[in-house]
């Protein structure tokens, strides 16, 4: 296929990738923390830090049902209308809506769960909407920004969901993609590749019970774009200011582009 994403069979795929998201849907938190070390809190929280939301914003999270990413642009936007209250700026009239799109119902009930424990049930601005990043469900030039973490890897068609995140945003709004990627310094790729090969499926199997989806995971980050090919898919999209920054050498990347 183009850019040279071996694909799966689409059923294959879609099952491997649901068992995934059944199976562990509550043990989620725990497998990310064990799998990442922990990482993956700092790297949502970097994705959010470059996105720089702002009070009023209209946003889209796709890929987005454990909240992960949409609770933590609503904390900083709220501490940016704090501060502005202190300083007796706040005439932000424009409401603000993080819209969160998931194709897993169970995933979205998941986060909405999580947001009630967090004591956000009453939170006017989250919005769970179930769909399909290949097909959304949201008007073209509506929104100021888009993000997806680890959600592009296992779509069937990388090519639609970027059409479609081009499509909703609005000129200037800002697209950013957190996803694995590829190491290339080669003494870190061997003990990535042992880490990954070896320990990802080992702590699958022991927390979640389930080898083969996880091992599924790892070939998944194999197959997907490197990160200069990605870039260049994201800029065929029609983007502008395409770039990508590395995280821990590689082993996530965030790239960024606007619409212009
Ligand atoms: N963004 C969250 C995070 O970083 O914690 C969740 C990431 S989780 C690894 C991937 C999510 O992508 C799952 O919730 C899954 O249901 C969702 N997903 C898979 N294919 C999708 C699609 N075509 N459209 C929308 N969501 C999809």
């Amino acid at each position: 296929t183009s850019f040279g994403y071996k694909e799966v069979s689409e059923e294959e795929k879609s099952k491997l990738v649901g068992n995934v998201f059944n199976s562990v849907a509550s043990s989620y938190d725990l497998m990310n923390d064990l799998m990442s070390g922990g990482l993956h809190r700092l790297w949502k929280d970097r994705l959010v830090s470059k996105l720089h939301p702002f009070p009023g914003m209209k946003h889209l999270d796709v890929a987005g049902g454990t909240g992960d990413v949409a609770f933590r642009i609503l904390d900083k936007i709220k501490s940016l209308r704090h501060s502005a209250r202190q300083g007796g700026l706040d005439n932000f009239n424009e409401e603000t809506k993080i819209y969160i799109c998931d194709i897993n119902p169970n995933m979205l009930n998941f986060g909405k769960k999580r947001a009630i424990e967090q004591g956000l049930c009453e939170e006017q601005s989250l919005v769970w909407v179930e769909g399909d990043a290949e097909a959304l469900k949201f008007q073209a030039d509506s929104m100021d920004g888009y993000t997806i973490a680890f959600g592009i890897r296992n779509v069937t068609h990388i090519e639609n969901v970027l059409s479609e995140a081009h499509r909703v945003l609005k000129r200037g709004g800002r697209f950013l993609c957190l996803e694995l990627s590829h190491v290339e310094q080669p003494l870190f790729k061997q003990i990535y590749d042992y880490y990954s090969f070896k320990v990802i499926p080992a702590i699958g199997e022991l927390v979640a019970g389930d080898k083969e989806s996880y091992q599924y995971l790892v070939e998944s980050i194999r197959r997907f774009p490197n990160q200069d090919t990605l870039a260049r898919m994201i800029a065929d999209t029609g983007f502008q200011k395409v770039e990508y920054e590395n995280l821990v050498g590689g082993v996530v990347a965030i790239h960024s582009a606007v619409k212009w």
